[in-house]
Parts: structure tokens; C-alpha cells; sequence
């Protein structure tokens, strides 16, 4: 029954995307990037609403304005952090900036020592006490609840993620299901707007492979409009005319009475979790994964999101990768999709996690990667999406959640929704950060006044491990959001020090 960690395989891919992803903090080369959707090609495919005035985005740039953030106050940034736990995050983001030291985690996690249960306990020992803690909400509910008040405390938010990856069987979907619902329930016994949300991983609560099938069979209707999907109910546009489809190069079967039970279980545990996410009033976030099956979780997302995105305030909240080429066009479509059927629409905007494994696919099918071609083009295409949906929130109800470490987004989002007269307590809109990773942006958007909330993983260490690893390698070399609060970090602790004296 136990949930499946992630093969060696992938686990690796995603490792070394994240090692592709070692840059030079972007804030320093501050970007200035005037987008304008109209340029956009526009696709007259069935799904696809034709545009007739499409919008202009213009996104500010950093040197416009002055500065919003105040991450230089380490003592005001900090405040709120004791002095041991302050000295714990900085002593684990040290050692996971450390290249040998993630590459030997790396190595001991995947070897056969884990197979051993007595090294395989000392590791996870060591994990939980060291990047666990540190990255981690807690390994059950009451662990949980004490570390959103203590985030809540802080002025910060939870969005609780039990941290489960795919699964392959139904039995496992049911399991999973039962963890996300009493994800929900901790959320309703916590002190109101604690937590802003509950995330749930549609591989989780649907078969992987069952998920591949169901999106080669929408990308076949995407080629070929007559194609018919007799299971599929209402959605949103989930292609644009620029979405790759080199994944489905012939036409898929249709899925068999048994697919399409198994099917329908996926969706209706979907919609048990919105039914009981209406009850607790708590959002529901769906994360994005890799392209191979995000058609098939666009398309529960949105469904689901017709049937309960009620007047102004979505409760299903789908996500957006930015470093994809055409998640500009195919945000534009499903919002504007979503207006026209008077839906508020939920997205959270992330760059995305899954760079390597991405363009390794599409290279070994013989196509280009549908990465941006540069991380500029990403940071440009993050900006003008944020811009994009802090425009529908100042004129309609869609919501949308800034998942970034990234300093110079947080200003330009931040500058933009004060220019534009957003209220920061409006519910729609707020930042988010990975718990353990970018506290002083987080802690200066929060001094700023905004709504700020930690993406909180948690569940039993070794169910953990996957993430916990990306994690590591996500803070090594001279990543920008663990770089700047490594820093910030080192001179507060000097100071306390000095000032004990
Ligand atoms: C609250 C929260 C929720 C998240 N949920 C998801 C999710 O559901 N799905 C998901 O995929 N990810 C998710 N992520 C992770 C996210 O996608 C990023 O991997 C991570 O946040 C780093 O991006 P950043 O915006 O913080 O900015 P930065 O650290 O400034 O940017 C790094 C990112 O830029 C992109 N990039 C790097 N190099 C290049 C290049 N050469 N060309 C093009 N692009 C490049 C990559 O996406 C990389 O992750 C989440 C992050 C947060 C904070």
C-alpha cells in the first residue's frame, strides 16, 4: 500500500535539472521586459476561444520604482526567528549549498545501503534532523498544526502539501485520498486563514500511467478536433496553438471500459476533495507536473473548477509552469475561457521544476525543448503572467498565488499590486514561498503587508526523501533564493552574538 518514492531514473533527471538551474541570482541582471500578448498567434481550434481584443501586458521594471522590499534589516527580517531555530536553518541551507555533500546524500540515498535496514535507519535519522527539519512541516497532523501556528505566529500562512508523489494503483489513489481529506480537516481546526490552502498532486488520486493515456488521447483531439472523448466532461482550453504535441505521434486507442472506470474513480476522488474543501472553506491547489501528464491534470483541474469556482472566489486553483513556451497563450485561453462562463479562475504561477527532464524528452523524440530558451525568457514570461492575472484580479475575481523565491518577481509583483490599489488583505491575492527556503523574501513581503504563505510538505520521512532531495540540490552552488538568506542569515546570528556580549 505504501506510496511509490520516485525511481532512481527520474529521480535522477530531476537532480540534474535542478543542477541545470545553478545560476547567479537573476535580481542582479534586473530584467525589463515589455510583453505584449497580442503578439501572441492565436489558434482557431474548437477549444480555443478566438481573442478579438486581446490584452496588452505591460510589465514595470525594477528600476522604475523604489524599493518595496526591505530585505536588508536582517534584525527586522528575523525577528520573529529564535536564535537556535535561526542557527539550524542556516547551519542545513550551508550544508546543502555544499556540491559533495548533496552529491554523497545523493549517492547514499539511491545505493543499496538503503536497501539495508540498519544504514537505511541511521540515514533517516540523520535526514530528519537535519534537512527534514528543516524543510519539512512535521511527519503527522499534530506535528503539522504546531508548525503552521508557529509559521501563523510569524504573520506567515500555511498551504499544507502531504508530500506523496504518483502512484501506479487504485488502492494507493484510495490511500492518498484519505491523507488529503485529513489534510483538509487539519486545515479547518486551525485558527481561520492559517492556512491558505491544501495542495493535492493529481498523480496521487489518479494512476500515473492512466493519466499519460488520458493525455495522448487529449492531445489527439487537440490534432484532431473529431477525434471523440465520450468520457470527457466540460473543461477549459488546455493547449494553445503553440503547445508542443510531439508526445503523441500516433493515434492512442480508446480507453477501454476498464480505463475508463478506473477514470472516473480518479475524477470523483478529485471531487470528494472539493466537496470537502467547500466544507472546511479552504482552497484547493492542484500542482503542476511534468508534461507528459499535465493535459490529463489540467483537464481534472479545470473541470473540477467549473463545478465549484463560484462567484468571486475560486476554490480550485490549477498551476501554471512559466518556463514553458506557451504558458503565456495557454493562460490567456483558459482565463479568458473561464470568463466568458462567468468562472473565477485560481492559478498558481511557478517557474516550474522539471527543466532537465523536459528537454531530455523532447530531444530524444527528435523535437525542441518546450523550455523557454533562456532563463531570461522565463523570468520575462513569470513577470508578464503575474502581471497578466494582478490585472484580472483588480478587475474581475480570478485569484492567483505568486509561488516564487525569486527577489526581483516579488518586487515587481509587489510594486504593481500596490500601484494598482490591490488590497493586500484581498484574499485572491499572495505570495508563496517552500517552507525552509527564502525566509527573508518571505518575511519582507510580509513586513510589506502582504499575504504570504509557506508551502508546508510533510509526511513520514521516508515518504519524504524525494522531495527532501530536489530540495538539497535546488539550494546547492549559488542559487539565488538559499545564496541571499545563507547571508542574512550569517550576519543576524552575528549580531545576536555581538549583542549578547
Ligand atoms: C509555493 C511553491 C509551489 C510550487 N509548486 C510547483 C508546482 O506545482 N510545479 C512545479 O513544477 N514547480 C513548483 N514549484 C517550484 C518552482 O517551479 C521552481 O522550481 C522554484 O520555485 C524556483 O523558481 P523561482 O520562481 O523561485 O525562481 P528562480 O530561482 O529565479 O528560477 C529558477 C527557475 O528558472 C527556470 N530556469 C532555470 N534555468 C533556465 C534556463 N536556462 N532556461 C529556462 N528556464 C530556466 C527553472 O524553472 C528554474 O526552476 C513551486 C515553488 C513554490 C515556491
Amino acid at each position: 500500500m505504501a506510496t511509490k518514492v520516485l525511481p532512481p531514473k527520474l529521480l535522477k533527471n530531476l537532480f540534474s535539472a535542478a543542477s541545470a538551474a545553478r545560476y547567479v541570482n537573476s535580481s542582479a541582471t534586473s530584467s525589463s521586459s515589455v510583453a505584449a500578448i497580442s503578439q501572441l498567434t492565436l489558434g482557431e481550434k474548437p477549444e480555443v476561444p478566438i481573442l478579438e481584443n486581446p490584452p496588452t501586458i505591460t510589465t514595470p521594471t525594477v528600476q522604475d520604482h523604489p524599493d518595496i522590499l526591505d530585505l536588508k534589516d536582517h534584525q527586522k527580517l528575523f525577528s520573529t526567528v529564535p536564535t537556535k531555530k535561526l542557527l539550524h536553518a542556516a547551519l542545513t541551507l550551508h550544508m546543502s549549498a555544499f556540491g559533495p555533500m548533496v552529491d554523497l546524500g545523493t549517492w547514499v540515498m539511491n545505493s543499496r545501503a538503503m536497501d539495508v535496514e540498519i544504514t537505511r535507519e541511521a540515514m533517516l535519522k540523520v535526514i530528519r534532523h537535519t534537512f527534514y527539519e528543516h524543510f519539512c512541516a512535521g511527519e503527522d497532523n499534530l506535528e503539522v498544526e504546531k508548525c503552521v501556528r508557529r509559521a501563523n505566529d510569524a504573520g506567515l500562512r500555511a498551504m499544507l502539501d502531504y508530500a506523496v508523489e504518483f502512484t501506479d494503483d487504485n488502492e494507493t489513489c484510495d490511500h492518498n485520498l484519505e491523507n488529503f481529506i485529513q489534510s483538509i480537516q487539519t486545515a479547518a481546526s486551525l485558527p481561520p486563514s492559517s492556512v491558505s490552502a491544501v495542495v493535492v498532486k493529481i498523480t496521487a488520486l489518479c494512476p500515473l500511467n492512466l493519466l499519460e493515456r488520458v493525455s495522448d488521447l487529449l492531445r489527439w483531439q487537440q490534432k484532431d478536433p473529431s477525434f471523440n472523448l465520450p468520457w470527457k466532461h466540460d473543461s477549459l482550453p488546455i493547449f494553445a496553438e503553440s503547445s508542443p504535441l510531439y508526445h503523441t505521434l500516433t493515434k492512442p486507442e480508446p480507453l477501454t471500459p476498464e480505463e475508463e472506470k478506473y477514470l472516473q474513480l480518479g475524477y470523483d476522488r478529485l471531487l470528494r476533495l472539493c466537496q470537502k474543501s467547500v466544507e472546511a472553506n479552504v482552497r484547493l491547489v492542484v500542482d503542476a507536473e511534468h508534461t507528459t501528464v499535465q493535459p490529463a491534470i489540467d483537464y481534472f483541474t479545470y473541470s473540477s473548477a467549473i463545478k465549484f469556482n463560484k462567484d468571486d472566489n475560486p476554490l480550485v486553483y490549477g498551476t501554471m509552469q512559466a518556463y514553458l513556451k506557451d504558458a503565456k497563450e495557454r493562460l490567456l485561453l483558459a482565463t479568458t475561457a473561464a470568463q466568458k462562463m462567468g468562472i473565477p479562475m485560481g492559478i498558481k504561477l511557478v517557474r516550474g521544476a522539471y527543466m532537465s527532464s523536459e528537454s531530455k524528452l523532447a530531444s530524444s523524440l527528435g523535437f525542441e525543448s518546450p523550455i523557454h530558451n533562456s532563463i531570461q525568457d522565463t523570468h520575462d514570461c513569470y513577470n508578464d503572467c503575474a502581471s497578466f492575472m494582478l490585472e484580472k484580479i483588480n478587475n474581475g475575481s480570478d485569484g492567483v498565488i505568486l509561488a516564487t523565491h525569486n527577489v526581483e518577481s516579488g518586487r515587481l509583483a509587489a510594486k504593481k499590486a500596490q500601484d494598482m490599489g490591490i488590497e493586500k488583505e484581498n484574499e485572491r491575492f499572495e505570495f508563496a514561498q517552500l517552507y525552509g527556503m527564502s525566509e527573508a523574501l518571505s518575511f519582507g513581503l510580509k513586513n510589506a503587508g502582504f499575504r504570504v504563505s509557506k508551502y508546508m510538505p510533510y509526511g513520514p520521512v521516508e515518504k519524504v526523501v524525494p522531495y527532501l532531495l530536489r530540495r538539497a540540490e535546488e539550494n546547492r552552488g549559488l542559487l539565488a533564493a538559499s545564496s541571499v538568506d545563507r547571508e542574512l542569515m550569517r550576519k543576524e546570528l552575528k549580531r545576536r552574538l555581538v549583542s549578547a556580549f
